[in-house]
């Protein structure tokens, strides 16, 4: 089939490049000019294990091409994905839908004949609504099919779920477009992934309850983690222990930072917001938001309190600053709340990530970017674990630390604490 990625970002490459490589023609279009260079290079702007080599050989093999130019990619293609950006609005808690309107109104031009336009960007229920009007306006209904086709991805993980998607979700109550479409993930349902055809609405749903159920959990579990600190208890072993239950399961329940990424936070303030504009007030999610809000604000009460009230001048390593593993994206990372905290009280933070130094931390003076592990830790006075890189499971810390006295802080409790115990080290994870 003939496909038109518009947006290439972690959606739009991702499903992009992997659509090509199960015998797709794709084109992926983006605005911005040097991303679109850089990928005809062959250089990737994102961090994602395996995507490298996959553009690389699907580009060579003519299945996957980059574009700017929409109107040219739109006319030769059967199925156009809409994979921008729903960022939440400035002074509100709404999605901003103006990059996926704008994006609607260039399409809208070009259709000739019969498109299926299709949301993978996380968009409020009703947008396919909203965006069927926009194109009716000028297009006969008989042009044109609006799907919504959520995209559950995992930066870190994202050809793998894209291969391998638990279940594809397929919002349209029209035959044709939803036939078309399970052709195309044909070869991802006969691997395992569930088919689910649903109303359009229905699918917009499902992403976002999807999204604001797992953050419920991930905040959950943090909350009984402050309670675990309160009582002597290892919320580790309240994970295990939860966790095994086949109706909870373990994933997603791990105490640690405040939850961030492009997509939870911004996820549960629109539902939030549509639901209210629909008059239900969805009070969980709410409180899951404030929790959340509140979590970097406890943390740092808790590192304050490992340096005995005493910020000023002391040397803070942070080990990731990504707002997790395996990606290099500093969305709504929690240590961009806690970093210009800790510098306001006059600490200096050396911080290492495997994804490099970030342009989100240069503009602070006393932000310092270590080469390695080894040169970010041996002369602090308190090591933040910030991010669950395998690259920081099994650090030497006896050999690396110049000051014996250094507070390790394992904001993931990637380490045991007896163990820990053992080697003399002084360490404190989250929850107990
Ligand atoms: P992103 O910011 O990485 O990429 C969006 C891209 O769209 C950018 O490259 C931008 O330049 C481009 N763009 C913006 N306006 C454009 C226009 N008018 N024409 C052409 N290109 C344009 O975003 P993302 O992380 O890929 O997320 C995209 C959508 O997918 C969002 O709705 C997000 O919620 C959803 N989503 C993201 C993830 C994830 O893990 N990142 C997972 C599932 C769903």
């Amino acid at each position: 089939m003939k496909l038109c990625m518009i947006g290439t970002g972690y959606v739009g490459l991702v499903s992009g490049v992997c659509f090509a490589d199960l015998g797709n023609d794709v084109v992926c279009i983006d605005c911005d000019i040097n991303k679109i260079n850089d990928l005809k290079k062959g250089i990737i702007p994102i961090y994602e294990p395996g995507l490298e080599e996959l553009v690389i050989k699907n580009y060579k093999n003519g299945r996957l091409k980059f574009s700017t130019n929409l109107e040219d990619s739109v006319l030769k293609s059967d199925i156009i994905f809409i994979c921008v950006g729903t960022p939440t609005k400035k002074n509100s808690r709404a999605a901003d839908l103006r990059q996926v309107y704008t994006v609607i109104r260039e399409i809208r031009k070009c259709i000739r004949k019969f498109k299926i336009i299709v949301t993978k960007s996380t968009v409020p229920v009703t947008t396919g609504d909203e965006i069927e009007k926009i194109i009716s306006i000028k297009k006969s209904k008989k042009l044109f099919s609006v799907v919504s086709n959520p995209e559950f991805l995992r930066e870190g993980e994202a050809i793998r779920d894209f291969i391998y998607p638990d279940r594809v979700i397929i919002g349209t109550q029209d035959k044709k477009s939803n036939k078309i479409l399970k052709n195309l993930y044909s070869p991802l349902i006969s691997k395992g992934a569930k088919y689910i055809n649903t109303s359009r609405r229905a699918a917009e749903l499902i992403k976002y309850a999807s999204n604001a159920f797992l953050a419920t959990k991930i905040t959950f579990i943090n909350e009984i983690a402050n309670l675990c600190e309160n009582i002597d208890v290892n919320v580790e072993d309240i994970t295990i222990g939860m966790g095994l239950d086949k109706r909870i399961g373990s994933r997603f329940l791990r105490a640690g930072p405040a939850y961030g990424g492009s997509c939870f936070p911004k996820d549960t303030k629109a539902i939030t917001t549509t639901a209210d504009k629909f008059k239900t007030n969805l009070s969980i999610i709410k409180s899951v938001i404030k929790s959340n809000e509140n979590r970097s604000s406890l943390l740092l009460k808790r590192t304050i309190k490992l340096l005995n009230g005493k910020i000023k001048n002391k040397k803070i390593c942070f080990l990731g600053v990504t707002f997790k593993a395996n990606t290099d994206d500093m969305r709504d990372s929690s240590s961009l709340k806690m970093i210009p905290f800790l510098i306001k009280k006059g600490a200096i933070i050396n911080y290492y990530d495997p994804t490099g130094s970030k342009s989100e931390l240069s503009k602070y003076k006393k932000v310092f970017y270590s080469k390695d592990i080894k040169s970010a830790i041996s002369e602090s006075d308190l090591i933040i674990i910030h991010t669950e890189w395998n690259d920081f499971k099994s650090i030497n810390f006896k050999s690396y630390l110049k000051n014996k006295k250094c507070i390790i802080f394992d904001m993931r409790n990637i380490y045991s604490r007896s163990k820990m115990k053992q080697l003399n080290l002084n360490y404190y994870g989250v929850g107990g």
